[in-house]
Parts: C-alpha cells; structure tokens; sequence
C-alpha cells in the first residue's frame, strides 16, 4: 500500500472524484437542477454541529461543501450573550461565535452554500441532495440541521409578528428601547432572553404557565432576582392585541381561567425549539418528539449518513455539545470513507 499524507485520507486518492471540490457550472441534470458539485462528504446544517463537522473534515482532507440553509449558523444567531462555550471568558455573542466557527471552517477548505436542503435521494451512493437549484453528491452525509423556534400558534401571533413579535431578543431587542416587553416561556431560552432586554425595556414581565420554571438555577435565580423583570406564574398568552402593532397582551390565569389585558409593547416567545428533519423524514427513523434516531455515537439507519447535534439531540442542547458531535460525526465519516477505500485494492486485485 503507497504512503499515504495524513492530510489525504486514502479514499480521496481512490475515488474517482478529485479530493478537491471542482466548482463546476451550472448544468441541467436529469432532476433538473444545476450541478452544484461533488464532495467526499456533505454536511447539511451549519450551525455548531455542522461547522465543527465541516473543521475536522476540512482538516483531515475531505474539502467538505456544507449546505448551511438560507438562515445559516443555527440557534446561535437568534441568541445574546454565550457565557458557557469554552474559551470565552468574557462571553460572546451568538452571531460573533458562529462567524469564527464559519471561518474555522472556511480556512481549512470547507465550502460553504447559503442554501436550504429541499429534497435529498439516500437511496444509493454517491448520496444525492438539491439546495438553491443545485444538485450536489456526497459518499457521505452529516445531517446537523439543527431545531427551530416555536411559536405559540395564535393567529394574533401570527399576523403581529414582526411587528412587535418576535422569537429573537438578539435581533430585535433593541428595537424595544423604552418599551414594557413580555417574554413567554420558562426555559433557559426565556429566562437569558428576559435578562437580556433589561438591557432595552425598562420593565420585562416574564410569563410562564407553571409556577416552575425549567431552566437552569443559575438563569432562574438571575431572572427571579432581578428587579426589572416581573414574573407571572400560571399565565398564558391568549391573544396577542393591536391592528398595525402590538398594543397589549390578553392574559390568562392557567389555574382559574381568569382573563385581563395588559399594555405591552413588545412579545418575544421563547418556548423552545422543534427539529429541523423535513427533508429527511422519508429516508430516517425520527422518535416520538419528532428528532432523528441515532445508532451508536452518530450512526443513522443508513450506512455513510451520520448525524450530528439538535436535529437528535433533545436531552443536552448545547453549543458545546452539538460542537462535539460534530466533532464526532466528522471522525466517524472519515473512518467510514477510508474503510470504504481499502476494500477497493482488494477487490481491484481479485478481478486484475
Ligand atoms: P425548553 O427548555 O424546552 O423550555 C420551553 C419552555 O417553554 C418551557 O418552560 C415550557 O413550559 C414553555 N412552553 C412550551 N410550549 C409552550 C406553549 N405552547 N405555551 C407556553 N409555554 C410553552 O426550551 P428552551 O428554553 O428553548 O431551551 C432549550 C434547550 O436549550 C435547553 O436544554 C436549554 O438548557 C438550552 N439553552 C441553553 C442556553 C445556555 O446554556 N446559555 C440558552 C438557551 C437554551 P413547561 O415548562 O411548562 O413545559
């Protein structure tokens, strides 16, 4: 067996594609989309899963392209201060951390394509997935397509949103300088997001529909401490007021039923997230809660996809975490790919 460079695992020497990507332009294929091009392996997500994937693929030589979705970088663009990733003492904003991770990956010969996912072919290998008008082939796949926000579901909801509803304190907070704002939720997305636009609104009333809340004590205490949020326990949202804007909130009592309408200029729901597996329903098993089913560390039910992060992850749900998995994921797809290699010399040598 030739010497192989660490840097070039034997797969990309053996396979007929180049190691590299070739941006090719765009042709008609026979699904109709442009050829987007051709990776050892394609990871779908770009949020922190899908970038650390994409830095160890990167840098063990499989110049990964990752389909990072129209709203690329996960979660953590819609989040505010991030004071547990490692490394970051002072904390970091979102939307910061995922620009490093984002030129983490780029340095090391990632690709990166702003696209959603619409439809993906598991079927046979080279695996194939459709995003922005493109068809793009992998012999391997890491899904890490992450969790989206939820919403309440009211209609009010619904019409006002973006017009003083939203579901990231992040983006919007400062847009509510002034203003009495409502935060909906008991988690920990909620209580940072209450803490944070104390920053903006001079009074924050945080709504939860238990007398508990479910994020973490720190946050709790933090929260519950502080003096510019006002917390209502056992209350729910039931119609969100204003024709044009937000005006006010009806509110009710989960305990008694009582309802009564209170003056707010802002709602940020943040009641937390459901997992991004559309495009992969058909082809892998998800659990009761809608997330996708893992084999072992990072396996799927299809052999060459791996899956990374949120989109299977419901229990932890951390940066840090999904950054492992990526991690993992992306060590696992390289053993995969090289074991997929050195069957080849064997079965060259049989048929020569
Ligand atoms: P979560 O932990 O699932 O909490 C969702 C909250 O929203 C719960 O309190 C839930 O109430 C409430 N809720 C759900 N549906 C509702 C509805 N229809 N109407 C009213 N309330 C509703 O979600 P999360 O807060 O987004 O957190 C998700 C994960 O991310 C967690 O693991 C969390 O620790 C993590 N996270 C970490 C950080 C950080 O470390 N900096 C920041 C944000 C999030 P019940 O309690 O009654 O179910």
């Amino acid at each position: 067996m030739p010497d192989t460079p660490a840097a070039m695992p034997l797969i990309s020497m053996l396979d007929s594609g180049p190691a590299d990507i070739v941006p090719l332009p765009p042709t008609p294929d026979a699904a109709g989309g442009g050829d987007g091009g051709h990776s050892q392996l394609v990871i779908v997500g770009s949020g922190p899963a899908g970038l650390t994937a994409a830095i160890y693929a990167a840098r063990a030589g499989l110049a990964p392209i990752v389909l990072g979705g129209s709203a690329p970088g996960g979660q953590l663009m819609i989040t505010s201060e991030v004071e547990n990733f490692p490394g970051f003492p002072e904390g970091i904003q979102g939307p910061e951390l995922m620009a490093r991770f984002r030129d983490q990956a780029t340095r090391f010969g990632t690709t990166i394509v702003d696209a959603d996912v619409d439809r993906v072919d598991l079927s046979a290998r080279p695996f194939q997935m459709w995003a922005g008008g493109s068809r793009y082939t992998a012999q391997a796949v890491i899904v890490a397509t992450g969790a989206s926000a939820l919403w309440l579901g009211l209609e009010s909801e619904a019409r006002l949103r973006g017009r003083g509803v939203s579901a990231c304190a992040t983006c919007d907070g400062f847009f509510f300088k002034g203003k009495r704002v409502a935060v909906v939720g008991g988690g920990d997305t909620a209580l940072e997001e209450a803490t944070f636009l104390t920053r903006f609104a001079p009074e924050v009333v945080l709504i939860h529909r238990r007398d508990q809340f479910r994020g973490s004590r720190i946050m709790q205490q933090r929260a519950i401490a502080h003096p510019a949020i006002d917390v209502r326990w056992n209350t729910e949202v039931a119609e969100v007021l204003g024709e044009e804007v937000i005006e006010g909130l009806r509110l009710r009592d989960t305990v008694t039923g009582r309802e009564w309408v209170e003056p707010i200029g802002g709602l940020f729901v943040a009641i937390g997230y459901r997992p991004n597996t559309e495009v992969f329903r058909d082809w892998l098993p998800v659990d009761a809660a809608g997330y996708l089913e893992v084999i072992g560390e990072t396996g799927s039910a299809i052999e060459g996809v791996f899956i990374a992060g949120d989109v299977h992850d419901h229990h932890y749900r951390q940066a840090v975490t999904a950054a492992a998995d990526g991690c993992k994921a992306a060590m696992d797809a390289e053993r995969w790919l090289e074991s997929q290699a050195l069957e080849l010399p064997t079965a060259v040598a049989v048929s020569g």
